[in-house]
């Protein structure tokens, strides 16, 4: 770990530490959310997985409540943490920004109108 990764960190967990209340994806009841598997269907189709598409859509969410949003997307880009979501962007998001492109998509705020469309086999009644 690089002394400026290890900085960004330090910073990030005493932040976080003098609040006295951890953020919620260190909630057991969304951890799930942060941390899970790709969003590509299983068995090498490059269909998309809608159900871990909103797992991470709903992290999002919640990072965007999170007071230490910037500073934890800046310590995840600067960590080159490979996996979940960190400060409201996903590893892939996080990637682009490290080698200098702007993300496809950047999620800080979801509207209404801009929930995903659920393929019609999801759709609820
Ligand atoms: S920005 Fe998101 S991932 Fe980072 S501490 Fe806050 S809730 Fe957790």
């Amino acid at each position: 770990m690089s002394r400026k990764v290890e900085k960004l960190y330090f910073e990030l967990m005493s932040a976080i530490g003098n609040t006295g209340q951890p953020p919620l994806c260190a909630d057991p009841e969304y951890i799930d959310l942060y941390f899970h598997e790709s969003k590509y269907s299983k068995g090498g189709s490059r269909a998309l997985d809608y159900s871990v598409i909103m797992k991470e859509q709903e992290a999002k969410l919640i990072c965007n409540l999170c007071p230490f949003k910037a500073q934890c997307a800046e310590y995840a880009i600067v960590a080159e943490e490979e996996f979940g979501v960190w400060g409201g962007l996903s590893a892939t998001e996080r990637n682009q920004l490290r080698r200098g492109r702007a993300p496809k998509v950047v999620r800080t705020v979801i509207t209404d109108d801009e929930l995903p469309i659920y393929p019609p086999s999801l759709e609820t009644e």
